[in-house]
């Protein structure tokens, strides 16, 4: 078996005979949506139960060929990651905080039965992509290159048990804002028939599985005008536990900041701990414990709750201004951004675009 030195420095480059002209480019960076567009390139790294991680490659993006026996295709054992390239005023080009995504997907594949790719080669997959596609990283205000790294179990078995044979690819699309709208408020679908995770379940992975079942309760949300579904805690149905794909905070009318406390069914956002942190640098108060969606509809009416955000790499931190669900609006849907949200905002940006220091030294220059 290779180290993890071998692989890490082992990449192989085969560049893409079909690469965008310039000019083709360019337009689709001038207004990319979200993951619409792809680069020219993607990482792939196989590994089997025999030689580990090997055969890393930079090659051209396209079709993958998987046999249709490959295990991903029946028993759903797939997990992702999503983070962001950010090209600085300068020019140069940097992530946010890629180990903490590393981390994460180790605990996913552990979760899933995958193997864990290491940090270190995790991170060299991400620098190299986005050398290759260097090219495709926008430079307009508030744009960048989501990556999305992902694992796949590609044996060609039907028998249920975790595959031998697993391959790690990396793609990278050009994003612009995550909401049509743009950063607007938002309204925010409460599920009360769906649940996306159970106890014991895997909703603390980044597995495809959770986002296959958070589907119909999204549909539910856009049928009745609202960007996201909030899902409740799958025992009681009670407690707020998180968006289709963001965290969720409360901002109290004493300033103090409350976000569901890590449930082992919650995934754990790099965006969230990100805005924890930065709130306690500002010495402001941050909760992390049970909220019921009853209080945050209470403390709307009454006032104690003054404003509510969602948070993800993707829709960076949104503002909500109302929470809907089955015979009831609370809030208002046409209420402005908070204050506190949008300031937390623009740290947390001033931060990924090089516009501010970095005090945790969360920026990894690629
Ligand atoms: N919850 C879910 C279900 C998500 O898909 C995401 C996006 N990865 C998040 C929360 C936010 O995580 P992060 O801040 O790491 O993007």
């Amino acid at each position: 078996m290779s180290t993890l030195a071998d692989i890490t420095s082992s990449f192989r480059t085969k560049p893409s005979e079909k690469a965008r002209a310039a000019a083709d480019r360019e337009v689709i960076l001038a207004d990319p949506g979200f993951g619409k567009h792809f680069t020219d390139h993607m990482i792939s790294i196989d590994w089997t139960t025999e030689r580990g991680w090997h055969d890393a490659e930079v090659r051209a993006y396209g079709p993958l060929m998987l046999d249709p026996a490959a295990s991903v295709l029946h028993y759903a054992q797939e997990i992702f990651e999503g983070l962001k390239a950010y090209r600085h005023a300068d020019g140069s080009i940097w992530t946010f905080r890629p180990q903490a995504n590393a981390e994460r997907m180790q605990r996913s594949a552990r979760r899933l039965a995958l193997p864990e790719l290491p940090t270190e080669l995790f991170v060299e997959s991400i620098r190299q992509l986005v050398n290759a596609d260097a090219a495709w990283v926008p430079s307009a205000p508030e744009t960048s290159l989501y990556l999305r790294p992902f694992t796949i179990a590609n044996e060609s078995f039907l028998g249920v048990r975790s595959a031998q044979r697993a391959a790690y690819y990396v793609i990278a699309s050009p994003a612009g804002p995550y909401f049509a709208k743009g950063v607007a408020p938002v309204s925010i679908w409460l599920s009360t028939e769906y649940a996306r995770a159970a106890k014991g379940g895997t909703g603390a992975a980044k597995c495809g599985g959770n986002y296959a079942a958070s589907l119909l309760p999204q549909k539910e949300a856009y049928d009745n005008g609202c960007a996201q579904v909030l899902f409740l805690d799958p025992l009681e149905g009670k407690y707020l536990e998180e968006l289709g794909g963001m965290n969720v905070f409360l901002v109290k009318k004493d300033g103090t900041l409350v976000t569901p406390e890590l449930s082992g069914s919650i995934l754990e956002g790099v965006t969230r701990a990100s805005i924890i942190q930065l709130s306690r640098d500002r010495g402001i108060t941050v909760e992390e414990r049970k909220v019921t969606a009853q209080e945050w509809r209470d403390g709307m009416a009454s006032g104690d709750v003054v404003e509510a955000f969602a948070c993800g790499t993707a829709a960076v931190v949104t503002p909500i201004a109302a929470l809907k669900g089955p015979g009831f609006v609370a809030g208002d849907e046409n209420a402005p951004a908070g204050k506190l949200t949008m300031s937390l905002r623009q740290e947390l940006t001033d931060i990924q675009y090089g516009r501010r220091a970095d005090p945790h030294g969360w920026m990894t220059r690629l």
